[in-house]
């Protein structure tokens, strides 16, 4: 599955177009926003095709919550650092091939969250899917959603080679997109980006999909990617230790972002794994797309989020 090339570059060619046009300065923001990632996805198929455009996105903090969130800094720091101060072995089982990839996204989907099924149907029908192998493309990111707010649509890029081990970067990808599409404007989920919470569904998915791996009879994958999902979380606060020098640094930088939307997901996932229900990923959707990220950490409480985690940890190191 790939995007159109040729469409993306004739929607650039529009954007170009109305920028050149269009005086008024919030407006050109957007179309430049725009023409910004379609620039990034052209460039995966034509090099020459780079524009080199700056980004000029820029974020809009909830302030109450970064404000609270400062407050309690040190007590972040010192729960981080007791609870997930642990090394895991992770040793590389077979990785498998999968003979029909549309059909196990299907099944996943049917099983565990039909109502994304629509949403990946539509990105297939439309070329807005593109699974690759290539590593050139953003380098740091093995899956990413775009939005496109002038033409009110988002595409979704996954790495993936054909065999298991990659197999849950689409998963994830597909929760940024579903929510992407609970809103009516694209662009009312701008905002939503930068919320801390923005990982909390996607990151939900892949732990449903390690369930649904391991019920398939991947176990020995399922394990091996459920404890890279842990490395990579116990990296992160690890290296936020390290790179942590002032306050500021510590909520702005990426890996907070991801530290903490983990910990609220595997609330909900545990949730899951006791109710067999989603429950409380749906309430959390409806907090997330309705509400503020103070609203998220009043209704889970920090030093629950904190210690959500712990418990999975111990399960996979015995
Ligand atoms: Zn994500």
């Amino acid at each position: 599955m790939h995007w159109d090339v040729n469409e993306l570059k004739e929607k650039y060619n529009i954007l170009h177009s109305l920028y050149q046009r269009v005086n008024k300065p919030l407006i050109k923001k957007e179309i430049w926003n725009d023409m910004y990632t379609l620039n990034t996805m052209i460039v995966l198929y034509d090099k020459g095709f780079d524009k080199k455009i700056d980004p000029i996105y820029s974020p809009a903090e909830d302030k109450q919550c970064r404000d609270y969130l400062l407050d309690k800094y040190d007590e972040i720091i010192k729960a981080l650092n007791e609870y997930y101060q642990i090394r895991m072995k992770n040793r590389r089982p077979e990785n498998v091939v999968i003979e029909d990839y549309d059909s196990l996204i299907k099944d996943f989907l049917n099983n565990y969250q039909p109502e994304i099924m629509p949403v990946y149907n539509n990105l297939v029908e439309n070329n807005h899917l593109e699974l690759n192998t290539k590593k050139d493309f953003e380098p740091s990111y093995n899956g990413l959603c775009l939005y496109n707010s002038t033409f009110n649509e988002y595409y979704v890029f996954a790495r993936y080679n054909g065999k298991i081990l990659s197999s849950l970067y689409l998963p994830h990808e597909l929760g940024h997109a579903y929510q992407a599409n609970q809103v009516e404007i694209v662009r009312d989920f701008d905002e939503k980006r930068s919320s801390w919470f923005v990982e909390v569904y996607s990151t939900y998915l892949e732990q449903l999909f390690f369930h649904y791996l391991k019920e398939k009879g991947y176990n020995k994958q399922a394990y091996y990617l459920e404890k890279g999902f842990w490395t990579h979380f116990i990296n992160d606060v690890e290296y936020q230790m390290m790179l942590i020098l002032n306050t500021d640094l510590f909520l702005n930088s990426h890996c907070f972002t991801y530290i903490i939307s983990k910990l609220v997901s595997t609330i909900a996932y545990n949730d899951f794994l006791k109710h067999n229900n989603h429950k409380m990923i749906n309430e959390f959707n409806n907090i997330f797309l309705n509400g503020s990220d103070y609203d998220i950490v009043n209704e889970y409480k920090l030093s629950r989020i904190l210690h959500a985690g712990y418990d999975s940890l111990d399960r996979l190191i015995k």
